[in-house]
């Protein structure tokens, strides 16, 4: 049955006023923007006093499957990105096995259909096994159904290796997201380096493990005339040489997640292990430089890094503890309530960094807006109501967010992915 969206206040990445339509959904499309579409028997979403964005697009998270589906599934974590508000994710190749062939790629593209919630994008890995040394077969994953290719979790360290990976990608069109951290530089350490590190006493990984490798694929990608996009941004300086970068016409996009425009170092006081993250939250000078970014669109786009721990991985001690925070049901709402309710962007910029970029960097044309045509991928939020993280209300199997108790504004109310609702509250 097609499905009529009355008084759909749209929120798209253009400065395109904002005015209530109604929007008609045909099978898997937008079939109709008009000021009034009569309702014809159809199922009607009244939406007055919400808006519609064009559906979420992650491009950063780690569904842990296959190989450690305790802490998260294929299904799991559609469900964690529907509830969101994400239409469509993109997963990291660091499972066990890893996805380096073909067969893992069909394997992830199989299960996803079969639970049929958001779309799961596998993203393949550059090197085989993540070691850092033998490049991937670009041609066969990329056959496979890879969206692009990164080794996450770590960098490609050797610059060679990153040379000929990047030659081998612009030769067949496929985007590299880079991990930027240099094993070397960060070595064992658990947090920032700098004031707070040495007054708890634990191991920096200071700033310039993540910018030489920032600085590096700079001049790897303009030394190749190719695009690179760097992943989690978390430092003012990183900022400034992807700034300086792009005023130079050099291809580089990027992205931050939700926990490095909002926390800093400070909170690790509390020895949190949810708060423990690669890369490190940072200073406030850096938190503050990653909101200029995304304001001004240095920083492309917002990206969870969404990735799932145990609760008993998480109550070991700092040191000993897994790197990492889940986010995908959260991003909505940290982004609504930090960013666009204090005025750093405007909604429109936030359809931007959470869609229309997205969409552009991986080369999805039918997504990023709602507009006819395109594809019926389309993110509902009430942007008053406000909501208390709970523990007990993830749906992702594990539940490691430092957000659990803090109260946001902005809330997804449906999500509509491929002209089907897979998510509404209440
Ligand atoms: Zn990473």
């Amino acid at each position: 049955m097609p499905l009529l969206i009355k008084n759909a206040m749209m929120v798209n990445a253009d400065k395109a006023a904002r005015q209530a339509q109604d929007i008609l959904i045909e099978k898997e499309t937008i079939a109709r923007i008009a000021a009034s579409i009569p309702a014809n028997g159809h199922q009607v979403i009244d939406a007055k006093g919400k808006l519609i964005f064009p559906g979420l697009i992650d491009i950063h998270t780690h569904l842990r499957q296959p190989g450690r589906e305790d802490k998260e599934t294929i299904e799991s974590g559609s469900k964690a990105a529907a509830k969101g508000g994400f239409t469509t994710i993109l997963c990291m190749p660091n499972t066990n096995p890893v996805i380096d062939n073909a067969m893992v790629v069909e394997g992830i593209i199989k299960e996803a259909k079969r639970v049929g919630l958001v779309n799961v994008l596998p993203i393949g890995a550059i090197t085989r096994g993540q070691k850092g040394e033998e490049l991937t077969d670009v041609f066969e994953l990329k056959e496979a159904g890879c969206i692009a290719l990164s080794d996450d979790g770590k960098a490609v360290s050797n610059s060679q290796v990153m040379r000929r990976a990047m030659e081998y990608a612009k030769m067949v069109d496929i985007l590299l997201i880079e991990h930027c951290e240099d094993p070397h530089l960060s070595s064992c350490g658990v947090m920032h380096e700098g004031y707070i590190s040495t007054l708890l006493g634990l191991k920096g990984i200071p700033g310039v493990a993540e910018t030489v490798i920032v600085a590096r694929d700079i001049e790897l990608a303009n030394y190749i005339d190719t695009r690179i996009h760097l992943a989690h941004m978390s430092l003012k300086r990183s900022v400034e040489l992807i700034r300086l970068a792009k005023s130079q016409g050099i291809k580089v996009t990027a992205e931050a997640g939700p926990h490095h425009f909002t926390l800093t170092d400070e909170a690790i006081k509390s020895f949190d292990t949810n708060l423990k993250v690669n890369p490190p939250l940072r200073t406030r000078d850096d938190v503050e430089a990653i909101k200029e970014a995304l304001k001004d669109g240095t920083i492309d786009c917002i990206a969870t890094d969404h990735a799932p721990h145990t609760l008993e991985e998480k109550e070991l001690e700092f040191d000993h503890a897994p790197v990492g925070m889940i986010g995908l049901e959260t991003a909505v709402g940290l982004t609504m309530t930090e960013l666009v309710e204090k005025k750093v962007i405007t909604l429109e910029q936030m359809a931007e960094r959470m869609s229309f970029k997205p969409a552009q960097i991986i080369g999805l044309k039918s997504k990023g807006q709602v507009k006819e045509g395109f594809d019926a991928d389309i993110t509902i939020i009430d942007p008053k109501k406000e909501w208390t993280v709970r523990k007990e209300e993830f749906v992702s199997k594990s539940k490691n967010s430092p957000f659990i108790g803090r109260t946001l504004k902005g809330c997804v109310a449906t999500t509509i992915c491929g002209g089907r609702i897979i998510y509404q509250n209440d």
